[in-house]
């Protein structure tokens, strides 16, 4: 079996929990079925800016209330150990992230945020960063929380998926979800025995 090389990691609900209320942000943002970046991205000034600086006002406002999930330091020390590559790959904003792992004290070997113009349902943002590294897909898995983590490792063609979250209705069958941290590490070690002492 091919070693772990590296885990992409989602930022928002899956290394901390963040009281979004996407339905309410959505709805003020007027952007009905199309994902937020994309909605904005497609405005025309200065209504583009408008909104985009609303998008952020939620995001600050739901970061400041964000608190890291139980286990995440041990799994990041496991990784960091093992030499295995801890990516981050976010649609927030590079403001919002960098003080987020500030505050929770995380590092990652890569970070791309929405600045980097490669977002998520899209699988490009995962395959860029494994690109920079060298690392094939087979040597990854994803860790994130919501069916756009889901979408964009399919696109990207990456099978290892781990979402957290117990709202099975949400998510296909396929999926593997697990409840916490501490599950998704005896899984990510299962999966790939090297991580074993
Ligand atoms: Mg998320």
């Amino acid at each position: 079996m091919r070693e772990l090389e590296a885990v992409i990691f989602d930022l928002d609900g899956t290394l901390v929990d963040v009281p979004y209320d996407w339905i309410l942000i959505r709805k003020k943002l007027g952007t009905q079925d199309v994902p937020i970046l994309h909605y904005i991205s497609n405005l025309e000034e200065p209504e583009k800016t408008k909104k985009l600086r609303l998008l952020e006002k939620f995001e600050e406002e739901a970061s400041n209330k964000a608190v890291l999930k139980k286990g995440i330091p041990r799994l990041m020390g496991l990784l960091e150990e093992r030499g295995i590559k801890k990516i981050l790959v976010t649609n927030n904003s590079r403001k919002n992230v960098l003080n987020l792992l500030k505050r929770f004290k995380l590092e990652f070997d890569h970070v791309l945020t929405r600045e980097d113009g490669l977002w998520k349902p899209s699988g490009a943002p995962f395959l860029a960063a494994l690109k920079k590294f060298g690392i094939e897909r087979q040597a990854s898995c994803i860790v994130g929380d919501s069916l756009f983590d889901v979408k964009a490792a399919e696109e990207a063609g990456i099978t290892k998926v781990f979402i957290l979250s117990s709202e099975k209705e949400k998510f296909p069958s396929s999926v593997e979800l697990v409840k916490s941290v501490d599950e998704l590490q005896k899984k990510i070690e299962n999966l790939f025995p090297g991580l074993e002492r």
